[in-house]
């Protein structure tokens, strides 16, 4: 998670930064369930769920699209991922992991025809209410799924419900699952209104496929360029994106590779390095340590020392760190 920029150590003043100033920040729920008011008492205001900064396409060269589709695989997304390719189109998939046993096939063929496979965790929970273990098991388990199938591409994820906060980037930075992007926020597809379309909630609410494709196309046309937001675990998604594509192609649009978003490239630049927090975390002391701090690991006695936010073997040069009995 390395979207934030690493120097500073100061966290809150990167936080602040917020999502103003980019493209607006209100956000809706990406999926049918409600971000709020879902009756367990945890109600999250807008503010909450949406207060980090997150990486968007609104630095796009201008007529310039990212398509990305989430909370799939579903049971048309092996015959969108054709249409796709068979266009010159390579998109983004935003899998959830607990989603693909059974649809293994349609995951082979995402991966199979160029297209990008990503991470919307596995069992799309909003971050922003799990604790610091449970964050970082959402994403490991369907990073497992995605390496079975995909090399070589980098780790992108997408929070769901675009629900993110310093604490899941904290979590995920203190974790090998640091070497994600993210979170991909979305600047086209996020909400149902007069002039713009959210696909599911067309589904949900009986609009047409080409009523809701129209909406999709004033709100690109409006924007110029960005991340488009869409769910191939909807059928009727597919048919959306063959009613949509033509029409966007008719206006001089072009489909760029998520790998090729300005924000993206830069978080991808910086993707893997040292955590932006001090201190690494322990499971042999079960808390985390400052920088700098050795650790004798319980399981084969060796010495690792905290180094940028991540163990590192303490080697036989490292007297400071074997010689010394325990913290
Ligand atoms: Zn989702």
């Amino acid at each position: 998670m390395t979207h934030l920029p690493r120097s500073g150590r100061s966290l809150v003043a990167v936080f602040l930064l917020a999502c103003g100033g980019v493209t607006a920040c209100a956000v809706d729920a990406e999926d049918d369930a409600p971000i709020t008011g879902d009756g367990d008492g945890t109600v999250a205001n807008e503010e909450e769920i949406v207060s980090e900064r997150q990486l968007m396409g609104s630095e796009l060269p201008d007529k310039t699209l990212t398509l990305t589709f989430d909370d799939g695989p579903g049971r048309r997304t092996a015959e969108l991922a054709d249409y796709l390719a068979a266009q010159g189109i390579e998109g983004t998939f935003f899998i959830n992991g607990n989603k693909v046993p059974g649809r293994q096939a349609a995951l082979d063929t995402v991966a199979g025809r160029g297209h990008l496979v990503a991470n919307h965790t596995q069992t799309h929970r909003a971050l922003t209410r799990l604790s610091r273990a449970e964050v970082v098991r959402e994403v490991e388990e369907t990073d497992a799924v995605i390496t079975s199938v995909q090399r070589g591409r980098i780790s992108a994820l997408r929070a769901p419900f675009g629900a993110w906060n310093g604490a899941a980037t904290s979590a995920l930075n203190g974790s090998s699952m640091r070497k994600y992007v993210g979170s991909v926020f979305w600047d086209v597809g996020g909400a149902l209104t007069s002039t713009a379309a959210a696909d599911w909630d067309c589904w949900g609410k009986g609009v047409s496929v080409s009523r809701c494709g129209d909406l999709y196309l004033q709100e690109a046309r409006r924007r110029g360029r960005g991340i488009v937001l869409m769910h191939d675990v909807h059928d009727r998604t597919v048919d959306l994106v063959k009613y949509l594509v033509p029409k966007l192609q008719a206006d001089g649009f072009r489909f760029a590779r998520l790998e090729d978003v300005p924000s993206v490239k830069r978080a991808t630049a910086s993707a893997g390095g040292p955590a932006p927090t001090d201190g690494c975390s322990s499971a042999t002391l079960g808390r985390t340590v400052a920088e700098n701090a050795c650790v004798q690991s319980r399981r084969d006695e060796t010495w690792y020392r905290c180094v940028a936010g991540d163990w590192v073997l303490a080697s036989a040069t490292d007297a400071r760190c074997t010689s010394r009995t325990g913290l």
